[in-house]
């Protein structure tokens, strides 16, 4: 067994933002606009921010993907304005199905290194849902496993999907959970994993995450299977709360989308793909093609990414004012709230009412 390589760098890519003031003295985002709702919750993040003077100016990017040699890339453009800034907001971005062009996320986390998604999801407070007190913290590898794009038909009818995993890329991620722990005072990571059936690849990742442990004597590590972990979340989510979950790729996609099942679904949970030199901060859901353009968006989950990158970026005022603005107007009535947690208000309807709770 070769040793861990100790990427040290990755130690300090908790809340390392460098981005610097501009000329007017404010910090430049770049605003990924997104397809489907992403321009209506665009929008209401745009409203909000303006009447809560954050001293943000956003840069809107234009990330509409083209093909170079067979390849999805980005523009210039955007890769610049995102390096240049070193923080984005991004709506969600749709993937086209079939030959052609791969994922723009995926391509915008490659292209970015962004290797850890940080996906936290709490209850509501004023939102009931059958569960109380859900307040879990899921970290998921973003840069391979099933999501490696490495696929062929080997004879008609028969295809191969390859999971990929390496040593370096799940010490990133499971250092950057150790880390997240350390610095938020938290005394367990979980490794969430199927190393039963995939002995190899799976069994790669818990056996860093066990060697990484012996650099964090202060933190408890434990790993559970995750057809277990989904069905003891489901039956007792407070099991898992002041619990750092560090996963491969495709558990952090669905676990993480059974969790905001938890809270009221999708419209509600906030996420952030970190890197050592980038953020990009982005709503868990897609792009909803079946309620676009109908005022029905909920723009919760991209306004708590916002403000997660708002923490991360130190204006922890403005975060805190967004934040309690937002739980404010979901707590005062059905009548402010979106279709999807019961509601009858429209997106601009519950834009307008968190600026009056500003
Ligand atoms: P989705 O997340 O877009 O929608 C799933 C369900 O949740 C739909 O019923 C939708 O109406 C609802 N929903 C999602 N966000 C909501 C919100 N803010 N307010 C109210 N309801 C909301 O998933 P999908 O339909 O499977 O995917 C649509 C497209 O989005 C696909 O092209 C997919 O690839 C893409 N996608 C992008 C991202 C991303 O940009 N990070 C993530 C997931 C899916």
């Amino acid at each position: 067994v070769r040793p861990v390589t100790l990427t040290r760098s990755y130690a300090t890519s908790v809340a390392s933002f460098t981005g610097q003031k501009n000329s007017n003295g404010k910090y430049t985002v770049s605003l990924i606009e997104g397809d489907g709702i992403g321009t209506e919750i665009s929008k209401a993040v745009k409203d909000i921010y303006h009447a809560a003077k954050v001293p943000i100016d956003w840069e809107v990017v234009d990330v509409t993907p083209t093909l170079v040699n067979g390849k999805t890339t980005i523009p210039d453009s955007a890769i610049e304005s995102i390096n240049r800034n070193k923080v984005a907001l991004k709506g969600p971005l749709a993937t086209p199905i079939g030959k052609g062009h791969v994922s723009m996320n995926l391509t915008l986390r490659r292209t970015f290194n962004l290797f850890a998604n940080v996906r936290p999801c709490k209850s509501v407070v004023g939102y009931k849902t059958p569960y109380e007190n859900v307040d879990t913290l899921l970290i998921r590898e973003n840069t391979e496993g099933e999501y490696s794009g490495i696929e062929h038909t080997v004879v008609p009818g028969v295809v191969q999907s390859i999971k990929l995993i390496t040593r370096e890329a799940s010490e990133r991620v499971i250092r950057y959970a150790y880390e997240y722990a350390l610095s938020r005072g938290m005394k367990k990571v979980l490794v969430v994993h199927k190393a039963s059936i995939m002995k190899v690849s799976d069994g790669l990742f818990l056996e860093v995450a066990r060697e990484l442990a012996k650099e964090y004597p202060s933190i408890d590590l434990s790993v559970e299977l995750i057809d277990n972990t989904c069905l003891r979340m489901v039956q007792d989510p407070a099991l898992y709360r002041d619990v750092v979950m560090v996963m491969p790729n495709l558990y952090g996609d669905i676990l993480s989308d059974l969790a905001s099942g938890l809270i009221g679904g999708l419209g509600l949970t906030p996420s952030g793909n970190m890197g050592d030199e980038v953020s990009i901060f982005e709503a868990v859901h897609g792009s909803a093609p079946d309620i676009a353009g109908k005022g029905l968006a909920n723009p919760t989950a991209l306004l708590l990414s916002s403000v997660m990158m708002l923490r991360h970026m130190g204006l922890n005022d403005n975060a805190t004012n967004i934040e309690q603005a937002v739980f404010g107007t979901i707590a005062s009535g059905p009548e402010n709230r979106t279709k999807d947690l019961k509601g009858t208000a429209t997106t601009s309807h519950f834009a307008e009412q968190i600026i009056k709770r500003l």
